[in-house]
């Protein structure tokens, strides 16, 4: 039964056949000895009778399957050193390392990332005679990175080429979307690991370095930019300041469509330090007051600008925002009124956020941005030829978020799929 399951897991696979070969063993050498002493401890838990014993059991021929696949897979790790793309739109995906807890619990990781912008979730499926196969689904993206990449990298090909549309005279977004545990703090905010916090290791930090070595180059330091950063989040609509106490703002809209956060403070920053000081004030702000881990700032969208102005006129602004979990509202835990209202609101919102990127895309002259505050307060980022937008869709590796993991993945093929509409355009 073994042999056939591997075959069924085999012939299952989308996939594309071009791509797959053998692989020879001595380049197999580390990823087979991982196996082996994981399987080793696995065959361990076999003695032990009962509910246990057999809710470990099917999920460790999944696991089984899934090593196999990877065997026969060919993969094109990024570097450092490869091309980048300039696009208009760029979405790309993460997956982050499975953490302790997940180890501990021996979860399976069902999703491979050959490279390449490629992507694959093993999704475990049963048939209705009970035998156990993957649906392997392929998903391709402008970049793909994997468990082992670090923000640098990711920030190399992300938001480091829009730092460049700043300075000229554009608007650039870039969006960290998924599940909740996924990534998104840990890639914009930088590493959160026990209480303190590493923000110089995040894009936020990463593009605000860059920013002041762009200032310093000739060609623009004749322009007398003045750079400035705003910070704020918006939870269930309302707006509220991280650089001064979470204080709650109004979003005005002009009879020209210009949309205005009244009150929000702009500081003036110096160097990269400065920035960075102004993340993680406004990281800590995010937080407090929050009784269970994350709770809250899982459901907020939080919004770091920077912005460069020309004798106070805006010249420039780049807005790098850390999306509101994805998750629907299914889990138990949360079933009450003000987590349904604001579970709704997430959606609408990320929703309308998807339609105003392929509004961009398309270069359509009807921006729904009104659908929802998120969109509405980075209007101006969705219109223009000098605007570029960039999504990094993060998704966790285990298999109990696989479900989540497919939904962040069907959003993001949506956004890429309008871009290549996009692009026909050009
Ligand atoms: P989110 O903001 O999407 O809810 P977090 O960024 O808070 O998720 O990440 C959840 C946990 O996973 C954090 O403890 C974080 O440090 C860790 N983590 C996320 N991405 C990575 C990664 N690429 N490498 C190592 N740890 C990561
Ligand atoms: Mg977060």
């Amino acid at each position: 039964p073994e042999t056939h399951m591997e075959n069924e897991a085999k012939g299952l696979s989308s996939f594309p056949s071009g791509r797959r070969r053998s692989v020879l063993p001595q380049d197999m050498t580390k990823p087979v000895n991982k196996r082996v002493s994981i399987a080793g401890k696995g065959l361990d838990m076999n003695p032990k009778k009962g509910k246990f014993g057999d809710a470990n059991r099917p999920n460790k021929q999944f696991y089984q399957m899934i090593e196999d696949f990877r065997e026969t897979m060919d993969v094109f790790p990024l570097s450092m050193s490869d091309m980048i793309e300039a696009k208009r739109i760029c979405v790309c995906v993460r997956k982050r390392p499975l953490n302790n807890k997940e180890l501990k619990r021996k979860e399976i990781d069902v999703v491979s990332v050959p490279g390449d912008g490629t992507l694959l979730v093993h999704e475990p499926k049963q048939k209705v005679d009970l035998t156990k196969y993957l649906d392997n689904q392929v998903f391709r993206f402008d970049y793909s990175f994997d468990e082992e990449s670090t923000n640098d990298l990711v920030y190399r090909f992300t938001a480091k080429p829009l730092v460049q549309t700043v300075f000229d005279g554009g608007m650039a977004t870039c969006f960290a979307y998924g599940q909740t545990g996924s990534g998104k703090t840990h890639t914009m905010g930088g590493d959160f690991t026990g209480k303190s916090q590493n923000s110089t290791k995040g894009i936020y930090a990463l593009a605000a370095q860059d920013v002041f070595t762009l200032l310093k180059q000739r060609s623009y330091a004749a322009l007398d930019l003045c750079p400035y950063v705003t910070f704020f989040e918006i939870y269930n609509s309302k707006v509220f300041d991280l650089l001064n106490k979470k204080a709650k703002l109004r979003v005005l809209e002009d009879e020209k469509q210009q949309v205005q956060v009244v009150g929000l403070q702009e500081m003036y920053v110096s160097c990269a330090e400065d920035v960075i000081k102004m993340i993680e004030m406004g990281s800590a702000c995010r937080t407090s007051g929050q009784t269970s881990a994350n709770a809250n700032s899982s459901r907020s969208h939080a919004i770091l600008q920077v912005i460069l102005r020309r004798k106070n006129k805006l010249h420039g602004k780049f807005s790098l925002v850390d999306l509101a979990g994805n998750e629907r509202g299914t889990d138990v835990s949360s079933n009450d009124r003000q987590t349904l209202i604001e579970t709704a609101e997430i959606n609408r919102s990320l929703l309308a956020l998807k339609e105003c990127i392929r509004s961009l895309g398309m270069d359509s002259h009807h921006i729904p941005f009104r659908m929802s505050k998120l969109t509405q307060v980075l209007r101006d980022s969705f219109i223009g030829d000098n605007s570029r937008t960039c999504m990094i869709a993060m998704v966790s590796p285990g298999m109990a978020s696989c479900d989540y993991t497919l939904n962040t993945l069907r959003y993001a093929d949506r956004v890429k799929e309008l871009n290549g509409a996009g692009k026909l355009n050009d």
